[in-house]
């Protein structure tokens, strides 16, 4: 049953993706194997199953929760007849749409071929076997050979167009001086922009789709007359293709080099917890998960999930909860300061303005022990 739970949820979240990239869903369907099938990643009678529904409903084109291996996107392709796409492709395509900076557009053209490459070099392999193995080199190996080449160019001229802007923002970083710096991070479409939006009065674009914010925003706030830079980040996502992980790490400097970090979770979405670990996981990984940081739990306007294991929340459907009783919880018992807010209401605002105040006069102190 949980597992079935778990299901759904990528699902969900599949959908929201392609929602995002633009399609509209018009049937799941799901496999339990104990193994991808080598060669069709699902078994022969639930491509058949597929097959049929597609024909019968003039469907474009089905989507993979999984990355597939070429082979079995080719095999798939050819025996469903159908347009496929996997989680990468499909994360990778909106990207490409979003990409607003030229550099956010470099790292997306970097992911890109570097999903293409292996790809081009295992269906080279599969031709090569096809044909006998080396010594038999027919037309099709010089092209592939050629395109391989070019892309490989083409990416060694990415990175090194991505080095050049990263030494560019790191003396950017450098100029902005000591001042306090704190960056928002949290999963994708937690309210991370909104946020910024009312912290700093600004117009940073939010929007109920994944990765609204691809490019890096910083914003001068003042709270109490004490100013700080806010950055807002790219949101952070389960199964992240390792391509974009890769070329997106120079993206997560911005929160590698900050003073304070604002982990915002959206407390209205069922797997908020899961998201949490999924943030704390790719903090770990870019070595930033021992900063100084603030738990701030987002929508609790939106909150009307029952959770059973909180004795004291339960089974709360959309009733008003003050924030002593937020506190009182598991989430409120974390070793970070801790806020339950909502960034559309503003509800609990100043406290969670005070918590933020206390946390960068903290850093300020340590900073500057000679001022007054
Ligand atoms: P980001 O991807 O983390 O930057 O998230 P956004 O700021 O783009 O917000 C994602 C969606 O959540 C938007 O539709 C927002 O209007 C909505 N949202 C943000 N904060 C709240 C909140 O406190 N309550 C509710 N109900 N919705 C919110």
């Amino acid at each position: 049953n949980q597992d079935e739970d778990k299901l759904t949820e990528y699902m969900d979240e599949l959908e929201f993706l392609a929602f995002t990239a633009g399609a509209t869903i018009q049937k799941r369907f799901t496999q339990k194997l104990t193994q991808p099938d080598s060669k069709t990643f699902i078994g022969s009678g639930k491509a058949q199953e597929i097959k049929e529904y597609v024909k019968e409903n003039g469907i474009g084109t089905i989507i993979f929760d999984d990355e597939l291996s070429p082979s079995q996107l080719k095999n798939l392709e050819k025996e469903i007849e159908v347009k496929i796409l996997d989680r990468t492709n499909l994360i990778l395509d909106i990207f490409a749409q979003r990409a607003q900076t030229s550099y956010a557009r470099t790292q997306v053209e970097l992911a890109q071929y570097q999903y293409l490459l292996p790809r081009l070099t295992r269906m080279w392999t599969h031709l090569e076997r096809q044909k006998g193995g080396i010594g038999m080199r027919g037309p099709g190996e010089t092209e592939i050979e050629t395109d391989r080449r070019i892309i490989r160019d083409r990416i060694s001229l990415l990175k090194d167009k991505l080095k050049t802007i990263d030494r560019q923002m790191a003396t950017q970083r450098n100029n902005r001086g000591k001042v306090v710096r704190a960056a928002l991070v949290g999963y994708t479409n937690v309210g991370k922009s909104t946020l910024m939006n009312a912290l700093s009065k600004s117009d940073v674009f939010a929007e109920n789709k994944l990765f609204a914010t691809l490019d890096t925003t910083v914003r001068k706030v003042v709270i109490g007359n004490l100013p700080f830079l806010l950055t807002d980040t790219v949101g952070f996502i389960r199964k992240l293709p390792t391509q974009l992980v890769e070329s997106f790490k120079s993206t997560l400097d911005e929160v590698r080099e900050a003073d304070l970090l604002i982990h915002v979770v959206d407390i209205s979405h069922e797997s908020f917890e899961d998201h949490i670990e999924s943030v704390n996981n790719t903090l770990m990984e870019i070595n930033a998960h021992q900063k100084p940081m603030i738990m701030v739990f987002n929508k609790i306007d939106d909150f009307s999930y029952d959770r059973k294991d909180d004795d004291d929340l339960t089974p709360s459907t959309k009733r008003n909860i003050s924030l002593e009783e937020w506190q009182k919880t598991w989430m409120g018992k974390s070793k970070h300061p801790t806020v339950f807010i909502s960034a559309l209401t503003k509800e609990n605002f100043p406290e969670m303005k005070k918590m933020i105040y206390d946390e960068v006069m903290k850093i300020h102190i340590a900073r500057f022990p000679y001022n007054d």
